[in-house]
C-alpha cells in the first residue's frame, strides 16, 4: 500500500515534469523532490509526508491551472471604465512573446469579468489572469474565443480548471479548433516552448457555439452580443459587441497597425464582404479592440484591413486579367505599407494568396 503510494507520488512528479524542458525553476522543483524521495523509501514519517504531497501535488495541478511563474506580460491598457486590454506582440509568435502575439481582453460587468481571447498556452491565461485579479476582485465568468487559432484557443483549458463554465465560440471555429487540436498545439509548442503549451487541453466540447447572434447577460442591465458576420481571417470567427458602451472587439476580422497575415483558410473575397456586414452593424463612433494593435477607430481599422485587402483584389485581378504570373502579383507596389510590422515577412504571400484565390491555386496548410 505504502509502495502503491510513493509510486504514485514519483509518477506524478515525474509526469509534471517530464514534458517540460525543465526551464521553469517550479515544475523542476518537482522532478527534483521525486529523485530525493527515491533515496528516503523505508522512513515512516517521510511516507507520511509524501502521501500528503502527493495528495497536494494532484491538488495543485487540478486548481492551479498552469504550474509555474507569471510570465512578465505588458501591463492591459485601460481602453474605458472596466475595459482593458493588453496588446500582444506585433511579430510572430516566438519564443520572446511567449506566444502573445494577438490582443487578450477583459471586461468588468456587475456579475463578473468576461474574457476575450483563451491565450496562446496556459501560462500565458495564467499569467494575464494575475492581472485582471490586480484590477477586480470579481470571478471571471464568461469566455469567449476569437477563431480557431492556438493564441485564441490553446489556453482555454486553464481557465476552464478556474471554474469557468460560460465558454462561447463560433460552431466553425470549435470544429476546427477541435479537428486540427493536435496539429495547432504541436506547432505553437515548437514555436514558443513546449514547456508553456504542454498543458493545453482540447476543451472544445465545453464550448457554447452559435452561428450568428448570442445574448449574454452580464449583470447591471447590460448584454453582451457575441456575432459573427460570415468568413474572413479564419472560417469561423467571434465578434463581441458591448452595445452600452459603443466598443467592439472583432478579433482577427480587424487588424491595426500590423500587416494581414493570410493562411491557407483565408478567404479574403469574403473577408471583404464580412468587413462590409461589420461596419454597417457598428455605430459610426464605435470603439475598436482589433485582434492585432492597438485600440483604434473603426475608420483606422477599416483603412489598415478592408482597404489593403480591396486594393490588393484589384490589382491581383488587372494582372490575372492581363495573363499575368504570380511573379507579376509579387511586384505589386505595397511599398505604401512598409511601415506595418512583418511587412517583409507577409508582403509577397499576401499578393501570391491572393493570386491563388482568384486563379483557384493550391493555398497550402497551416496549423496556426
Ligand atoms: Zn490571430
Amino acid at each position: 500500500m505504502k509502495k502503491t503510494h510513493l509510486i504514485s507520488a514519483i509518477s506524478i512528479a515525474m509526469a509534471l515534469s517530464s514534458n517540460v524542458n525543465a526551464s521553469d525553476a517550479y515544475t523542476e522543483s518537482f522532478a527534483n523532490y521525486a529523485k530525493e524521495i527515491q533515496k528516503y523509501q523505508s522512513n515512516e514519517s517521510w511516507d507520511a509526508s509524501i502521501r500528503a504531497y502527493e495528495k497536494e501535488v494532484a491538488q495543485v495541478q487540478k486548481s492551479a491551472g498552469y504550474i509555474g511563474k507569471a510570465l512578465p506580460l505588458p501591463e492591459p491598457i485601460k481602453v474605458a471604465d472596466g475595459v482593458y486590454t493588453v496588446v500582444g506582440s506585433l511579430i510572430w509568435h516566438n519564443p520572446s512573446n511567449f506566444g502573445l502575439n494577438n490582443n487578450l481582453s477583459f471586461i468588468i460587468f456587475e456579475d463578473g469579468v468576461f474574457v476575450f481571447n483563451g491565450g496562446a498556452n496556459p501560462a500565458i491565461a495564467y499569467s494575464f489572469h494575475q492581472q485582471i485579479k490586480k484590477i477586480t476582485d470579481k470571478p471571471v465568468k464568461w469566455l469567449a474565443v476569437e477563431n480557431s487559432q492556438g493564441h485564441a484557443y490553446l489556453g482555454a483549458s486553464y481557465w476552464v480548471d478556474q471554474g469557468v463554465k460560460h465558454l462561447y465560440s463560433h460552431s466553425v471555429a470549435n470544429n476546427d479548433f477541435h479537428n486540427a487540436f493536435a496539429r495547432i498545439k504541436q506547432s505553437w509548442g515548437t514555436r514558443v516552448g513546449h514547456e508553456l503549451t504542454e498543458g493545453a487541453r482540447d476543451v472544445s466540447d465545453l464550448f457554447t457555439t452559435f452561428d450568428d447572434k448570442l445574448t449574454v447577460n452580464v449583470g447591471g442591465g447590460e448584454q453582451v452580443e457575441i456575432l459573427n458576420f460570415g468568413p474572413g481571417h479564419t472560417p469561423g470567427s467571434t465578434i463581441v459587441y458591448l452595445p452600452k458602451r459603443k466598443i467592439v472587439l472583432p478579433g482577427d476580422l480587424a487588424y491595426n497597425q500590423r500587416m494581414l497575415a493570410l493562411f491557407s483558410y483565408t478567404d479574403t473575397l469574403k473577408w471583404t464582404q464580412t468587413f462590409e456586414a461589420f461596419m454597417s452593424a457598428m455605430p459610426k463612433d464605435v470603439t475598436v479592440i482589433p485582434g492585432h494593435g492597438a485600440p483604434a477607430t473603426l475608420q483606422k481599422v477599416k483603412e489598415d484591413t478592408y482597404d489593403y485587402l480591396k486594393y490588393m483584389q484589384n490589382q491581383v485581378q488587372q494582372i490575372v486579367d492581363a495573363g499575368g504570373s504570380e511573379a507579376d502579383a509579387q511586384k505589386i507596389d505595397q511599398s505604401m505599407y512598409k511601415h506595418r510590422s512583418v511587412y517583409e515577412q507577409t508582403y509577397r504571400n499576401n499578393a501570391v494568396h491572393i493570386y491563388r484565390e482568384i486563379t483557384g491555386g493550391d493555398l497550402g496548410e497551416s496549423n496556426e
